[in-house]
């Protein structure tokens, strides 16, 4: 019997997601460019079924998308037409995921992306002549540094730039449909019209992203479970994409299959998967439900990220003068925060501090 990694609290859930799923494959990105793609002239493209000569295939197609860090997982079905449209999906999720990929600092097509939305600002910055830090401030003079006593975390809540929700669950649904196998894409005929059309929007009801944001940093890639067998009534396959702190789990739509239990069918969720650390208190940030069947754009959708702090640490807290360069021995307020350094764990501030008593 297979296993998922994860910590004693979810195991029950672990339990009952195998007792239905079992994984078809796991999709990772190679390191070098893949040699074994077919000639042009026999391409026929997946989506929306058309052959060489009817449409193109010039560009590279990347099965998860560039912005997420994949460079070399490409395939030989898709279309430069589809591929253009899908891009338009692309955007919607990097959206979704907000200030993520800047905080990875995931490269992308070009470099490593800034966010700036209406709220805040976070760009590549160099602190003490060092390059490579990410800073974090207030756009248009608002308020987004805080700090929760409860939880004994600084905050930052910030705006996600405008999204519609529909594509976000459309491209995650279009690198699924990458990934299974060609003897299952006959039974997604409709989940296929459903992706390169919006004659199906709201069609499909469990259009919903499931999942996690763990104490984690992936380099993207996904899994794809398949259900043991066909009478159970829960979605044929579900497919979960890990990339930076978000696990994403779907379920594929309308497979032929699956007809017979609709509309009553059992979303059984994957745990979260355990990073290994021997952390007992391992814990995902939050849960992920997100009903993402409207194409209605989401605006200005608030986010707050959570950065524990030791308590002790902040008393040891002083400041530095940036230009001067001198310690000042102040207790600093985390109210007082106007803006913050993302640096590499490595990190070493080029000043002496004092020593502590
Ligand atoms: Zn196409």
């Amino acid at each position: 019997m297979e296993e998922i990694r994860t910590t004693p609290m979810f195991q029950g859930q672990a339990d009952l997601f195998l007792s239905d799923y079992e994984c078809e494959k796991t999709i990772v990105c190679p390191d070098e460019k893949m040699k074994t793609l077919s000639i042009k002239s026999l391409r026929v493209c997946r989506f929306c079924k058309k052959k060489f000569g009817e449409v193109t295939f010039q560009k590279e197609a990347h099965i998860f998308p560039v912005a997420l860090g994949n460079e070399f997982l490409i395939s030989n079905f898709e279309c430069d037409t589809c591929n253009h449209k899908f891009g338009s999906y692309e955007n919607d999720l990097c959206r979704y995921l907000g200030i993520e990929r800047t905080f990875n600092r995931t490269p992308g097509r070009k470099n490593i992306p800034n966010f700036i939305s209406d709220n805040i600002r976070a760009t590549k910055e160099s602190i003490f002549d060092q390059p490579g830090a990410i800073k974090i401030e207030p756009n248009n003079g608002q308020v987004i540094f805080g700090y929760d006593e409860a939880t004994q975390s600084r905050t930052i809540t910030y705006k996600k730039r405008p999204y519609s929700p529909i594509n976000v669950y459309k491209a995650i649904l279009k690198m699924a449909l990458c990934c299974i196998d060609k003897s299952d894409v006959k039974s997604y005929d409709l989940a296929f019209k459903f992706l390169t059309t919006t004659e199906l929007d709201g069609k499909f009801k469990p259009c919903y992203l499931f999942g996690y944001r763990v104490p984690g940093n992936y380099d993207v890639f996904a899994t794809l479970y398949r259900k043991r067998h066909s009478s159970l009534k829960t979605m044929t396959h579900t497919f979960i994409l890990y990339y930076g702190s978000f696990m994403l789990q779907i379920f594929l739509p309308f497979n032929t299959d699956d007809r017979n239990h609709y509309p009553h069918f059992q979303l059984p969720i994957m745990p979260p998967l355990f990073d290994g650390s021997g952390d007992e208190k391992w814990m995902p940030h939050y849960t992920i439900q997100d009903d993402v069947s409207s194409p209605e754009k989401r605006i200005d959708e608030e986010e707050v990220i959570r950065i524990k702090v030791d308590p002790e640490h902040l008393d040891k807290i002083v400041g530095i003068d940036p230009i001067t360069r001198e310690v000042v021995n102040r207790r600093a307020f985390p109210s007082e925060v106007s803006g913050l350094y993302l640096v590499d764990k490595d990190f070493k501030l080029p000043i002496s501090l004092p020593k502590a008593d």
